[in-house]
């Protein structure tokens, strides 16, 4: 990671550290930085007189607050990198810092791709896609991948990123409409802080005047969240290399065949681990509750298992047929391959039973 072009905002935090005379102070980054962690570390104790723990636990997200453990510890303060403030409560003063990066790549690479996203979506919104399609064309067609049914009111450019690239969405908006596109930079629901950003678990800013989207951002955890959500086409521009690509087919069309094939597996199961996430912003009780109860209604037996960190080596062992995941979504979709059991989302198991069916298309686990 080239970190000379990232923004720590150590100043920042010092000064505040000093104004409030704070002498024990938590440091939370997330793992792509726990490499330079004990930098930070040394910085921000040389600048003033308080020590700094280092929240050593892996951390994925603002969903993943350490407030409790720490202020047993007598922490005055927590600094959280790399995420922004959920619509969680923290219960302490927290420090979010963003950690953005200034990197501003070209937008010409991407305009082919997204001239070609915007002649898909304006096909669907006329509903005049051709009868016969070429096997190119059928592989372009993401929303026929994702088999959902979502209406579209308009065209428009959805432009969102990852939170160390927001601040260049305004530019980036002007730039794109220089170019000919009509852009917007969705709002989200509660859980986003900021316009235009998007979460591996909501992308609640969607709606349907967008038809298509460009992700500045790097790696495929937020475009693939999205596409599975939203089943939009999909361009990306990564900062930190100017690439321009563009969420694949295949790849959404492979993790589709797994979860329906999860689905059949699970339908023949009777005992089931609902797992329940401990981390603040991953709790789902009332779900898990509800899972519970719908699985009792079909003659079926369900266990909660409430855990912090949710692993194979956690779970594995227990003598159930099939695990349904209320903690972060992710996990289902992008690691089930790492567990011996079948681990399903709770749409998913819904669908195994029949409560809810496939013909409205995938539906997404997000949490609200
Ligand atoms: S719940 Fe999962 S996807 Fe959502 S913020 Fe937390 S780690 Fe990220």
């Amino acid at each position: 990671m080239d970190l000379d072009r990232h923004d720590f905002q150590l100043d920042e935090l010092v000064g505040r550290i000093k104004s409030n005379d704070h002498r024990l102070v938590a440091l939370q980054v997330p793992e792509g930085l726990k490499m330079q962690a004990l930098e930070m570390m040394d910085q921000i104790e040389d600048g003033s007189d308080a020590k700094v723990v280092l929240a050593a636990d892996p951390c994925y997200g603002a969903c993943d607050l350490v407030h409790d453990k720490m202020m047993a510890m007598g922490v005055e303060l927590v600094a959280h990198m790399g995420h922004s403030q959920m619509n969680i409560d923290s219960g302490m003063p927290t420090q979010f810092i963003p950690v953005t990066y200034e990197g501003e790549p070209e937008i010409e690479p991407v305009l082919g791709i997204l001239d070609r996203h915007r002649s898909l979506s304006m096909e669907k919104l006329e509903g005049t896609e051709p009868s016969q399609l070429s096997e190119e064309e059928a592989q372009d067609r993401f929303l026929d991948a994702v088999g959902r049914v979502s209406p579209l009111s308009d065209t428009r450019l959805g432009l969102v990123g990852s939170i160390q690239h927001l601040h260049l969405l305004p530019k980036y908006k002007e730039m794109l409409e220089k170019s000919g596109f009509e852009v917007t930079i969705p709002t989200g629901g509660d859980r986003l802080t900021f316009p235009g950003q998007v979460l591996g678990c909501n992308y609640s800013g969607d709606d349907s005047t967008i038809g298509h989207y460009l992700f500045l951002g790097s790696g495929d955890f937020h475009p693939i969240g999205m596409v599975l959500h939203t089943g939009k086409p999909l361009a990306l521009l990564d900062p930190y290399t100017g690439d321009a690509s563009e969420m694949s087919f295949s790849r959404i069309e492979r993790i589709l065949r797994q979860r329906f094939g999860l689905i059949m597996e699970i339908g023949k199961a009777e005992t089931f681990g609902i797992l329940i996430g401990e981390k603040p912003g991953q709790m789902r009780r009332n779900l898990a509750i509800r899972m519970k109860r719908i699985l009792e209604n079909h003659g079926k037996k369900g266990y909660l298992l409430a855990l912090d960190h949710v692993s194979p080596d956690l779970i594995d062992f227990y003598p159930v047929d099939a695990f349904v995941n209320t903690a972060c979504p992710r996990i289902a979709i992008d690691d089930s391959v790492r567990y011996e059991k079948p681990l399903v989302t709770p749409y998913e198991l819904e669908v195994a039973l029949g409560e809810k069916s496939w013909e409205h298309g995938y539906q997404f686990d997000e949490i609200p």
